[in-house]
């Protein structure tokens, strides 16, 4: 229930505010807007392109929160009303991106444009009206760990001062401009410096948030269901995807990489906290992510083909993983990040994340059977059928 009685960390009563949210229909999006509906007494200027995944919060306008959700269809590429948006809040929040893998050596236009080109005005808007924005950038800005150059063999692999990924001392290791996975790292990389640039100079509140891998339901597409059937979502949808057709999982380059998850529910508490406590968020970098749930993308490829079975009831299929090449898969230009661990420190020290994180840890497993179960069920969208 949404409540005129909440507290920031310091105590202090927190005065409901109007958020203007950029990208309010996407994954990330929608969890956000839900919890901020439920939650707050907050007012939310949703712009999107697309409503699908935050109709349920539009409709019917008898909805308790109908008078402080409005949705606003435009694309902020070549829309005057952006600024006046902007202006009529107190706080801005840019979710809107191309963030697919896929996407960055198959559109690297569309890719630089979207995380970089297009999301000048906003800052700008931002800065020129002394609002508040908080950005959302990527764990992808660090690149390749220092580690991954070591000798396969080297103890160092074991240094976490060799891969774990610290805000402000990591450095941001990107492969060659043709291999053009990187020109989404280094857009995102570019804005965030243009950010702190602006807070620098002239004043700009900000806040930056570098997500790593966040999972739930509502993430990406199903190919040939809710997207593109020759689309490629992210990992999570690709084995959803792969295990609802009844289909080996594919490992791309053998699934060695590793990667920290953490459940989109549990990712948006942290955003919560940096919403209502400005004062210890602005000028800050945050990671959010978990770093306790490492795993390789063939154990998780595990893990999804042993707890898919238990939820369908189908047994698993004779060979459930084939391994694939990158550029079989992706295309020529894909790279990869081997290793993402968050370093926590800054997020636990501004904002106590780390109580929230170990309160609200249910294991990985735990949380792929939840998301598992909902796209098993694929209730979000009553069109929505098994692949045949
Ligand atoms: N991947 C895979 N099979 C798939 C899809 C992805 O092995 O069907 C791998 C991909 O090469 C990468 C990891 O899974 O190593 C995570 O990819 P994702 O697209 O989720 O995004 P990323 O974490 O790289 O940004």
């Amino acid at each position: 229930m949404a409540s005129s009685n909440r507290v920031d960390l310091g105590g202090n009563p927190i005065k409901p505010i109007t958020i203007c949210m950029i990208g309010a229909g996407g994954f990330i999006g929608s969890h956000l807007c839900e919890k901020l509906m439920a939650e707050t007494p907050h007012k939310v200027l949703a712009l999107d392109v697309y409503n699908d995944k935050i109709k349920h919060l539009l409709e019917p306008d008898t909805l308790p929160w109908a008078d402080r959700i409005q949705f606003h269809r435009l694309n902020i590429k070549n829309d005057s009303r952006l600024e006046s948006l902007i202006r009529m809040a107190d706080l801005t929040i840019n979710l809107a991106a191309i963030c697919t893998p896929a996407d960055y050596n198959t559109r690297p236009l569309d890719t630089i444009y979207s995380n970089f080109i297009d999301a000048i005005p906003v800052v700008k808007y931002c800065s020129g009206n002394n609002k508040r924005l908080i950005h959302f950038s990527t764990c992808e800005v660090y690149g390749k760990t220092i580690g991954s150059f070591l000798p396969k063999d080297s103890p160092l692999r074991q240094d976490p001062s060799y891969y774990v990924l610290s805000e402000d001392t990591s450095p941001c290791i990107f492969g060659p401009i043709e291999k053009q996975r990187w020109s989404y790292a280094c857009a995102k990389q570019l804005i965030e410096r243009l950010i702190y640039a602006e807070g620098a100079e002239n004043g700009l509140d900000f806040t930056i948030v570098r997500p790593f891998n966040w999972i739930g339901p509502r993430m990406d597409f199903i190919p040939g269901i809710d997207g593109p059937s020759e689309g490629v979502p992210r990992v999570l949808a690709c084995f959803s995807n792969n295990l609802l057709r009844r289909e080996p999982l594919k490992l791309v380059d053998g699934g060695q990489s590793q990667r920290t998850f953490v459940y989109i529910k549990d990712a948006i508490e942290a955003v919560l906290l940096m919403i209502e406590n400005p004062s210890r968020s602005n000028g800050q970098i945050f990671n959010v992510g978990n770093p306790n749930n490492e795993v390789t993308v063939k154990q998780l490829a595990e893990m999804m083909t042993e707890v898919y079975a238990k939820v369908s009831g189908e047994p698993s299929l004779e060979t459930p993983t084939i391994d694939i090449s990158s550029e079989e898969f992706y295309g020529v230009g894909y790279d990869d990040s081997d290793k993402r661990i968050p370093d926590m420190t800054i997020i636990n020290r501004q904002l106590g994340m780390m109580l929230c994180l170990i309160s609200f840890h249910i294991s990985l497993r735990l949380r792929l059977l939840a998301t598992s179960i909902e796209l098993h069920n694929l209730p979000q969208v009553g069109t929505r059928r098994r692949p045949s």
